[in-house]
């Protein structure tokens, strides 16, 4: 009989090395992954077994054994689920097709933290943990429905072989050779208490093979199904782990059954850890599909919404046909149903949530927040559930806040809803454009999502009140009262003043000299220690909003900006006694370019031309130092 040698792909190996040498925290969750994947294989012939009922052979009850063999130091778990074949193997157990497997690699290389072994499930590696505790593993397969066995065997180190073999009955046994510091593997105590920890859930028996009868470890029968006062708080987190491939503790936990026109279990998690995954455009979600307790599907993006795509868990419906292909999922009336019915309940959770537990709901929002506001614009039904709940920064201080509470703030005259956005808060909270808000006391959201600048357009009020960007268009101030009556008087005479000294010709005298380089100049309300800033037009975008589709290659440029001066700064003063003077004066050319370029730096963006602006510069410098 034949050998074949065969080398792992590079990425295995170097996974294979992270398990065997440097991650021996918890040993223990090799069995865990073990019996997860036995438990997934059956759940797999299940349901191919639908279609083609032949595939079971007369062998129906689904169920993993242990073995044990403390004289050689084995221990062998056996499935009679779906099997692998050749190809199977060399699929499975060779390479990684899971993109995740990198960034795990990352994680745990730079990680210093041995825990992290915990890790492994998530991303999905879970079958080489066993060479955590063997120094050798062979694993004998025979897919349901075909009559080759075969035998695939590893010693981690590089390389794995694959033979033909002989099988009786389908399914895939696992054989450890136990290295000799972990002999306890084969105490049946060990793994009665192994099971019951972690495999408790699992559907199927797990059965201990022992001379005097054979043993059931865990309950076996699927949790969902259970009442809810017959689970533990840890068994409830165990089944967490195993179907979400967690490694967190669940935030929430939401059992529950629908009945009435539509009638089906939902067993769903919000995560506390937020997926490393989350953004992948190519993730699979963890929400399991089950029709009368058999296995239909996974990351079921018809069951929920995409802004909800962090829930895990089970959904088990009574009414769906069981011989519903994954294709026809797609639009089924029945699904539609289901899917609004576990929303609104997800959504209630969170309304509760952001009710009694203030703090729990702001690390939830911290993680989640971004992904559920993905709800403002592609789930128009759901827009005020979701904008009554959601979570704002903002100038009042560190603390989040909500839209009523912010409402509640609001000053005399005050009416709309001021936001800026920006990647970075610290850098948005000193931007110029929030001047003339802070002198007047006057709150202004800060938002750093880029999923703001697309909810934004699309919701456009709260409450009645405008949402209003403080880089766009005018600012108003004037009609608001502060709390601080001086500032409004101030503010009065600041205006007579700038009136009696108009900055009128330096106006004039920097449009000429800008010329198609920006929109228009204007006189600033809103800047009260800065020189100059940039301004969207009213009618545009906002300026953020811009730079994002421009990243994006959404515009091919971004539009000219208007540049608001301060007519109160010391300098637009002086350089407004030059232009009344001399409105060709060369200085003014030179003094216009930098302040727009000074604009475009405080708003954090590349110069055009940063030689040119050296230049200038340089050459500013040299007079003012008398050269
Ligand atoms: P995951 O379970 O997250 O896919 P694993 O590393 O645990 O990752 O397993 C890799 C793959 O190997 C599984 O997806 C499955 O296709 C296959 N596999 C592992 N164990 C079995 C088994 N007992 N029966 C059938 N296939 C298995
Ligand atoms: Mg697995």
């Amino acid at each position: 009989m034949t050998e074949e040698k065969m080398r792992f792909e590079a990425e295995v190996s170097r996974l294979l090395d992270i398990v065997v040498h440097s991650l021996y925290s918890n040993k223990d969750i090799f069995l865990r992954e073990l019996i997860s994947n036995a438990s997934d294989a059956c759940d797999k012939l299940r349901y191919e077994a639908i279609a083609k009922p032949d595939l079971l052979a007369g062998d129906a009850e689904f169920k993993v054994r242990l073995l044990t063999d403390n004289v050689r130091n084995v221990l062998t778990i056996a499935d009679n689920g779906i099997g692998m074949n050749k190809e199977d193997l060399v699929e499975n157990l060779g390479t990684i097709a899971n993109s995740g497997t990198a960034k795990f690699l990352d994680a745990v290389s730079k990680s210093e933290n041995a825990k992290d072994v915990d890790l492994i499930g998530q991303f999905g590696v879970g079958f080489y943990s066993a060479f955590m505790v063997a120094n050798k593993v062979e694993v004998v397969s025979k897919k349901a429905g075909e009559d080759q066995a075969w035998k695939w065997s590893s010693d981690g180190k590089g390389e794995y072989t694959i033979a033909e073999t002989e099988m009786e009955g389908r399914g895939t046994q696992i054989t450890l050779h136990l290295t000799d510091d972990n002999k306890e593997f084969t105490d049946e105590n060990r793994l009665r208490h192994i099971v019951k920890t972690y495999s408790d859930h699992i559907g199927i028996p797990v059965v201990l093979m022992k001379g005097d009868g054979d043993e059931t470890l865990n309950e076996a029968s699927a949790l969902w199904t259970r009442p809810k006062s017959e689970i533990t708080e840890e068994q409830y987190k165990e089944f967490y782990k195993h179907t979400s491939h967690a490694f967190d503790d669940p935030w929430k936990t939401i059992h529950y059954q629908a009945e009435g026109a539509i009638e089906y279990t939902g067993l769903l998690y919000l995560p506390t850890m937020r997926p490393f995954d989350l953004y992948d455009p190519k993730r699979k979600g963890h929400l399991k599909l089950y029709v009368r307790k058999v296995f239909i599907t996974e990351g079921a993006d018809e069951l929920l919404p995409p802004w909800l795509r962090f829930v895990s868990g089970v959904v088990d419906s009574q009414d769906l046909p069981l011989n519903v292909s994954r294709e026809m999922l797609q639009d089924h009336p029945l699904l539609t149903k289901i899917k609004s019915g576990l929303t609104k309940k997800v959504l209630s959770e969170l309304e509760k949530a952001a009710k009694k537990d203030t703090e729990g709901f702001e690390t939830f929002w911290e993680n989640f927040g971004a992904v559920v506001k993905e709800g403002l614009y592609e789930d128009q039904s759901h827009q005020d559930r979701i904008l009554k709940i959601a979570k704002f920064r903002s100038t009042n201080g560190d603390g989040w806040t909500t839209l009523a509470d912010y409402v509640e703030r609001m000053k005399d005259g005050q009416k709309a809803i001021y936001y800026i956005s920006g990647e970075d808060i610290d850098a948005l909270k000193r931007s110029p454009q929030l001047e003339g808000f802070a002198a007047k006391g006057i709150e202004v959201l800060l938002l750093t999502d880029p999923v703001d600048e697309f909810w934004m357009p699309s919701v456009g009020q709260f409450e009645e009140k405008d949402f209003k960007s403080v880089t766009r268009g005018g600012a108003d101030l004037n009609d608001i009262k502060s709390d601080d009556k001086d500032a409004d008087k101030d503010d009065k005479k600041d205006d007579d003043a700038a009136s009696d000294a108009s900055v009128d010709a330096l106006i004039a005298a920097i449009k000429l000299a800008l010329g198609t380089g920006v929109k228009d100049v204007r006189e600033s309300d809103r800047l009260t220690s800065s020189a100059c800033c940039l301004i969207a037009d009213e009618m545009g975008m906002d300026l953020r909003m811009e730079r994002l589709m421009k990243q994006h290659n959404r515009v091919d440029e971004v539009s000219p900006r208007i540049l608001e001066i301060n007519p109160k700064h010391s300098l637009i003063k002086k350089l407004s006694d030059i232009a009344i003077k001399d409105a060709k004066a060369p200085i003014l050319g030179d003094a216009a370019q930098l302040l727009l370029d000074q604009a475009r730096i405080l708003e954090g963006e590349a110069l055009p031309d940063p030689v040119s602006f050296a230049r200038r510069l340089d050459l500013v410098m040299e007079k003012g130092l008398g050269a």
